[in-house]
């Protein structure tokens, strides 16, 4: 599919940041993919209503050299990771594994990947995954079904292939490794469905585990948030993960 979007567009917000949050401190974002091109059109976007280039071609949208020129303009001091990020899914960026290898190249500060985890049962993908520092990957639901109400993926991608895309990625990767799962009332939220979900990724011993609840309003403002209660027991019975 062509991209509709820009690179004009795409530089304005090549670079973002510092941002804090408690997950992962304080990073500098970089987009590499212009706005929602993604693999994705999630119900809970906070993006834009729908997804602008829904997609599993990978492309390169901005040069290594676009990237560090511009990130060379922020202050990289106290850092906690540089965040490939952004405004649609980064592991799109065909050239993401020159740009993780350059910022080594260039920076001390660790390399995060923040990835709805759609495509990690990609080959090449995996292969420039494991380059970096950090990963974080979305699984919201082993169920076909809610993963599919949910996500709403381009053709090609359902939970079957993601499970076994993360069972290939975490057997190579010595990286510190974050799973999220992002719940929606009446989508994925049964605390049985959560807690087999929650239990398949903490067999791979990632570093954190956690339960979102999209609490910005998304552009289907219909959607409901579950009670955190529901999954605090979890918390309990799997250490690495947090209920946000
Ligand atoms: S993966 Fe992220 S950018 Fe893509 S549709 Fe879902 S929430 Fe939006």
């Amino acid at each position: 599919m062509e991209n509709r979007l820009s690179l004009g567009e795409q530089k304005q917000s090549l670079i973002y940041g510092p941002v804090s949050s408690r997950r992962f401190g304080t990073t500098i974002g970089i987009s590499l993919i212009p706005l929602k091109v993604c693999t994705f059109d999630c119900v809970f976007c906070e993006l834009s209503v729908h997804t602008n280039v829904l997609t599993l071609e990978r492309r390169t949208y901005v040069s290594v050299n676009e990237v560090l020129s511009e990130l060379a303009n922020y202050p990289t001091q106290g850092v906690d990771y540089i965040a490939l990020s952004g405004a649609g899914e980064p592991t799109l960026a065909a050239n993401m594994g020159e740009v993780i290898d350059a910022l080594h190249q260039n920076y001390s500060v660790p390399v995060l990947v923040l990835s709805n985890g759609s495509t990690v049962f990609m080959k090449d993908v995996q292969e420039e995954l494991r380059r970096a520092d950090a990963v974080k990957l979305t699984f919201s639901s082993l169920n076909e079904e809610a993963f599919k109400r949910l996500n709403q993926p381009v053709e090609g991608v359902t939970a079957a292939r993601v499970a076994h895309g993360i069972e290939e990625f975490v057997s190579f990767f010595s990286g510190r490794l974050y799973f999220e799962i992002v719940v929606v009332k009446g989508i994925n939220d049964d605390p049985a469905e959560v807690r087999r979900t929650v239990g398949f990724l903490a067999q791979f011993k990632p570093y954190h585990i956690d339960i979102n609840r999209p609490v910005r309003p998304g552009t289907a403002r219909y959607l409901e948030l579950p009670d955190k209660e529901l999954y605090l027991p979890l918390e309990r019975e799997f250490p690495a993960l947090r209920v946000f």
